[in-house]
């Protein structure tokens, strides 16, 4: 049509693999929905910082000094003991200088970040290039439960957040109901459409066509207990009584390669085993598995809800991982045990014994899963900017203010 086209700026940092993800997830939900009407540029902030400041030390020394303020500035309030690692502070500097660049190179009419630290120092940077009100800036969060406070930022147009859970901290640490929406983790669309049968994607991905499947795996990076419980399974998915395998076992390690290839170098029970590094199509393993073990990764837990697979969490990242583990097991949607025995015994039961609890777990995986939320997340942000030019900030804002006092 006559409208321009938008150019969207997405930050994330390609740790783990959660955040890249929702991104990705983003782009082409935006893609599908609006074609050509978008321009998505996914920008990983902290990718390149090692090296500076050593680098690049003078130019970069004003700036630094700077954005050393503002992040204390940022932080202070929430999280104090950060604030004295001049290595942060290092980092900090250098990450909102990649801000700067992102909005000199790609002049976003949307900003949407989907990293628990990248909301103060993006605004901050707007409010210097007295963009604040031109750009849309909206947060994505992608934890289901437990997240840190950085998350939020009552600057922001629209805050999104995962479950109700979230949405409550929100409101708590002072934004607006009118600012959040629950719509769900933003899960990659070929997740939530183009469904191929499982015999179909069993035949491409040359798994045993009958024997129930289990997924293994630990994240981006392959983290967890993922070799002990691979052991563990090799043993008890092998019947002694009639020297079959009762099971096959897919192993995804993701980026994580000597794992890969310390379990490529096990003897394996005469059970089909498959061992795979950082695999693309998530969506084709999960829909050819028929239960999963990971670590309570918000991306993998979303994921595995849609494609209706019980859970067995068997690890979490302290912190922001934590309150995934109760969402998941009180929902009924899988079961949480650390000892790789026990998760191999309860496999076992699913593909024998138990087979519905199994699923009556898949059940409420689907009941839970929420496939739909990322395309409400780029719809209701193309509402956003076909609102009329919002008066963004009509509130104090309690940062702004020591801000001002320091420049
Ligand atoms: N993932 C992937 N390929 C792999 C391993 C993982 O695409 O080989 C994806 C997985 O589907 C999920 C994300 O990486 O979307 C992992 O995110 P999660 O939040 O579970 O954990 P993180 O890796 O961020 O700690």
């Amino acid at each position: 049509g006559a409208e321009k086209t938008k150019n969207v700026l997405i930050l994330m940092s390609d740790t783990g693999g959660g955040h890249r993800a929702s991104a990705e997830a983003i782009r082409d939900a935006f893609l599908m929905e609006f074609g050509d009407q978008y321009k998505i540029f996914i920008k990983d902030v902290w990718k390149e910082y090692t090296g500076w400041p050593l680098n690049d030390m003078e130019r970069s020394y004003k700036f630094m000094l700077r954005h050393v303020q503002l992040w204390n500035v940022a932080f202070h309030s929430t999280s104090p003991k950060w604030i004295h690692t001049i290595y942060l502070a290092a980092i900090a500097a250098y990450y909102a200088k990649e801000v700067e660049a992102g909005l000199m190179e790609y002049k976003p009419d949307i900003i949407i970040s989907v990293h628990p630290l990248m909301q103060h120092i993006p605004l901050l940077v707007l409010q210097w290039q007295g963009l604040l009100k031109k750009v849309i800036f909206a947060t994505v969060i992608t934890d289901l439960n437990t997240c840190h406070r950085t998350w939020f930022n009552p600057r922001v147009n629209r805050c999104y957040c995962p479950s109700q859970e979230v949405a409550k901290r929100a409101l708590l640490d002072g934004l607006k109901e009118s600012q959040t929406r629950v719509f769900g983790l933003p899960i990659r669309p070929s997740f939530a459409r183009a469904i191929i049968s499982k015999d179909q994607l069993r035949e491409e991905l040359e798994m045993d066509p009958n024997l129930p499947a289990v997924l293994l795996m630990g994240g981006g990076e392959g983290m967890g207990p993922v070799k002990e419980t691979a052991m563990a399974l090799g043993e008890s998915l092998f019947d002694e009584k009639t020297k079959k395998p009762i099971g096959q076992i897919i192993i995804i390690c993701g980026r994580n390669k000597s794992l890969a290839s310390t379990l490529q170098s096990l003897e394996w029970n005469n059970i089909p085993v498959k061992i795979r590094g950082f695999e693309t199509q998530m969506e084709k393993w999960m829909g050819a598995c028929d239960c999963i073990i990971t670590k309570a990764g918000p991306g993998t837990i979303a994921e595995a809800l849609i494609r209706g697979l019980p859970i067995i969490l068997n690890d979490y990242i302290p912190g922001q991982e934590k309150g995934n583990v109760p969402y998941v097991v009180n929902n009924g949607a899988g079961v949480f045990t650390r000892s790789p025995k026990e998760t191999a015994k309860i496999v076992t039961e699913w593909f024998t014994t138990k087979s519905d609890e199994m699923k009556r777990m898949s059940e409420n995986a689907l009941k839970l899963a929420q496939p739909e939320a990322v395309f409400n997340i780029v719809k209701d942000i193309h509402e956003l900017g076909q609102q009329c030019r919002k008066p963004l900030v009509t509130f104090p804002y309690k940062l702004t203010t020591s801000f001002t006092t320091i420049v």
